[in-house]
């Protein structure tokens, strides 16, 4: 019996590395329409390596590369880069199809639903309001409240005590099968593994479920309740 659902956010509810490919992109013809002396495809390239290199929640990228590229930052060519990226991010900041009904339907079968991130308190907050997710979650647990991020034992403990559900009547959905899949499964909580999310080329999962589309979620909690 499934009683409740604790959620992954970047690339299991929100389509993270499109809303990044996007900001980067028009960062990038930001800065060069500012002075940037370097080519679009180059450019974009050097960004996202150093995203991949530093991590993507680096806040300061975009002075990194331009330091390493030109030896020194250009604040003009940064605050275009700035600039461009936020009004970009902001537009472009997608959910998967169908996440709004499924946490809908999830909603109206009486099931409870936590967010789980290890990405920054603010920055998972405005992601989550700014797609309109706030309603449908008891709580967004982010890597602020925790000491570990995920696979540690500590954010899906959390999870739990917040749902007060026990680990098998508690269902993790995740794309990142190292941390999302692994890390609940050591408690002993049921996984579904977001397969089109997945940006790490996963071959086995280990998850339980697993996922072409978030709404097979539906299909997966009436088959473990019962339900027709
Ligand atoms: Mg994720």
């Amino acid at each position: 019996m499934i009683r409740a659902l604790i959620f992954d956010v970047d690339n299991t509810l929100t389509d993270f590395m499109r809303t990044k490919r996007v900001a980067v992109e028009s960062a990038v013809e930001g800065m060069i329409d500012a002075g940037l002396p370097l080519g679009r495809d180059e450019m974009a390239r050097k960004v996202f390596d150093a995203y991949a290199a530093e991590g993507w929640e680096d806040q300061r990228i975009f002075d990194k590369v331009l330091k390493k590229e030109l030896g020194a930052v250009d604040y003009k060519v940064l605050a275009a880069g700035i600039v461009a990226y936020r009004r970009a991010k902001s537009g472009s900041m997608a959910l998967y199809p169908r996440v709004h009904l499924t946490l809908l339907t999830l909603a109206r079968l009486g099931l409870r639903c936590v967010a789980l991130s290890d990405a920054p308190k603010l920055e998972v907050w405005l992601r989550v309001v700014s797609l309109g997710l706030h309603h449908y979650f008891d709580e967004v647990v982010t890597s602020a409240d925790l000491g570990a991020p995920k696979p540690a034992p500590e954010p899906f403990r959390r999870a739990l005590k917040i749902l007060g559900t026990k680990p098998e009547e508690t269902l993790m959905v995740g794309d990142w099968a190292e941390r999302d899949i692994t890390g609940a499964k050591r408690l002993g909580i049921r996984t579904a593994w977001a397969r089109y999310g997945d940006t790490h080329e996963t071959k086995d999962s280990g998850a339980d479920y697993v996922l072409a589309d978030v709404h097979q979620l539906i299909e997966v909690v009436r088959k473990e309740n019962g339900l027709a």
